[in-house]
């Protein structure tokens, strides 16, 4: 039997190619393996959101994801006798480097991402699945089986179950995936539409139903979604072009010419969350722990933020510079952001699809006359986006998390990302490391703040004027760009405090 690994990635998808990007970062010893021989070709995802990008800028992969997506794509809301031009994120994300819903098929994410670690000699070992994980001792003994038939058994210190909706590792660690199925079927189709206006995503709320058209690019112009009139054919492989045809005839006053379809599907939305993040050795991120609708375009971007709030846990606990309860922090901080996504998404689509009378008239007759009046709301537009994109996301109640004696008045607090700013903030404050932060001026701080040893896992920044806190302050910020520790003043008691647990001097 080969050596044991500090960590096994089950699944190649975009979440377990998010968490070997990150342990490849540390160099921690690592697996990753996908039962399916390729990466998938479908282009599922349609879109990253900000906050994704703004994660995985400091491993390289965002330019090159903005590179080959969209990111001038606007809204058109198709209302019975109205259309409206909705911007996207427009207000609400002024402090991000990427104010933008990027678009770009899933199956191009996962291309960047798997070109990105097998630049770094990464092997994302294809056509081998797990059988079986059993805990024994201090590892998880593991049977691997190949795409020859030949099985392996390898034992690892921990277990990330990146293996979608139907997660082995999930059923092995005996976690409950409790929710529902909607009762709505929807048909999908990567086609060509003639007729639309390009670069947009149109939206058609109709009595009878919901339909989309979003810009794809590759491996067609559009992605077509509708929900499955009652009573007509189509199911599964079933899905016909003139089916299609019928829905995009009834359903819009521009009757789009469809053709060259190169995917055609039916599917069903559950609703569904594992009722641990983490049991033991095993934890669980993306499709394994959380399904649901796609409306709002969360569920891969979450799935890529579970891996990047794990890895570098993995990789501080793994190399003995972090306590084991650092990997408690993972659940208390993304069960809740899982579950957030669940009740949003779940809120979308029941206004979007219920045939309950109130809610089809609300979508019919109500809409056309509030939608405009809703948009004109920047303060609530503003939120809303400041949710979508998930730069909204914080921490603020979880166990590393913690306010020193004095809160500044102003700017982000502990839980809360570390905002851009016009001079690059995010970009200088990145990397593997913790970030001390310092702001105020240089004189009220030593030449070297007392770091204990530390100095090779924290960085110090001086930030003068590009601060996001007024006055003198300081802030710890993870390696994640969330703030972890922060407190006004000068005094580092609180700090060295925080550092002592999370950060043990070695
Ligand atoms: C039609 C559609 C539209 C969508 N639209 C959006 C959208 O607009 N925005 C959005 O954010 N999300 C959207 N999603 C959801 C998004 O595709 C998923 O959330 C995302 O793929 C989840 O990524 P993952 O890596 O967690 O899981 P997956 O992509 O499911 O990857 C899991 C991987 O694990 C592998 N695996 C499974 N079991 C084993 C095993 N035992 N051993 C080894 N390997 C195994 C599988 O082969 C697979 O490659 C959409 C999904 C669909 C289907």
């Amino acid at each position: 039997m080969t050596a044991p690994l500090d960590v096994l990635v089950v699944g190649a998808g975009p979440t377990g190619l998010a968490l070997a990007t990150q342990l490849r970062s540390y160099a921690t010893p690592f697996r990753i393996v996908d039962r399916s021989l390729d990466r998938a070709r479908e282009s599922r995802a349609p879109a990253i959101q900000p906050r994704t990008l703004e994660m995985l800028a400091p491993f390289g992969v965002t330019d090159g994801l903005v590179e080959r997506g969209n990111a001038t794509v606007g809204l058109h809301l198709h209302l019975p006798r109205r259309e409206l031009r909705v911007p996207v994120f427009d207000v609400g994300c002024d402090d991000t480097p990427y104010p933008f819903l990027l678009f770009l098929p899933q199956s191009e994410t996962e291309a960047v991402l798997s070109a990105h670690l097998t630049a770094r000699d990464v092997t994302v070992e294809r056509g081998t699945e797990l059988l079986t994980a059993e805990p024994e001792g201090e590892y998880v003994t593991c049977l691997l089986r190949h795409r020859d038939g030949t099985e392996e058994t390898v034992r690892a210190r921990y277990v990330v179950g990146c293996d979608g909706a139907h997660s082995t590792v999930r059923a092995r660690a005996g976690i409950a995936f409790e929710g529902y199925a909607y009762p709505q079927t929807f048909l999908l189709a990567d086609l060509e539409a003639d007729g639309l206006e390009p670069g947009a995503v149109h939206t058609y709320m109709t009595a009878a139903g919901l339909l989309f058209f979003f810009p794809l690019g590759t491996p067609a112009t559009w992605r077509m979604i509708a929900m499955h009139p009652p009573g007509a054919p189509g199911s599964g492989d079933d899905v016909t072009l003139d089916l299609l045809q019928r829905i995009a005839d009834d359903w819009t006053p521009d009757r789009p010419t469809l053709r060259d379809p190169v995917w055609m599907t039916s599917f069903r939305i559950h609703n569904r969350g594992a009722a641990h993040y983490r049991k033991g050795p095993f934890f669980l991120a993306g499709d394994a722990a959380h399904i649901h609708s796609p409306a709002g375009g969360q569920g891969m971007n979450t799935g890529i933020q579970d891996a990047l709030n794990l890895g570098w846990k993995l990789a501080h606990v793994c190399r003995g510079a972090a306590p084991e309860e650092l990997l408690e922090t993972y659940e208390a901080e993304r069960a809740p952001v899982g579950d957030g996504v669940r009740r949003l998404t779940d809120r979308a689509f029941t206004v979007g699809t219920s045939s309950h009378p109130a809610l089809r008239l609300a979508r019919t007759r109500l809409a056309p006359h509030v939608a405009p009046l809703l948009l004109r709301a920047t303060g609530a537009r503003a939120r809303l986006f400041r949710t979508v994109s998930e730069l909204g996301i914080h921490y603020r109640r979880g166990p590393a998390s913690v306010t020193g004696p004095r809160r500044p008045r102003q700017g982000p607090r502990a839980g809360d990302r570390l905002p851009d700013t016009p001079a690059g903030l995010q970009r200088r404050v990145a990397g593997p490391d913790y970030h001390l932060l310092l702001t105020g001026p240089d004189r009220a701080w030593p030449e070297d703040p007392p770091l204990d040893g530390r100095g090779d896992l924290v960085r110090v920044h001086r930030l003068g004027a590009q601060s996001p806190w007024p006055g003198i302050a300081h802030a710890l910020v993870r390696p994640d760009g969330y703030v972890g520790y922060l407190t006004r003043g000068t005094d580092l008691t609180g700090l060295r405090a925080y550092l002592d647990h999370w950060l043990p001097a070695p």
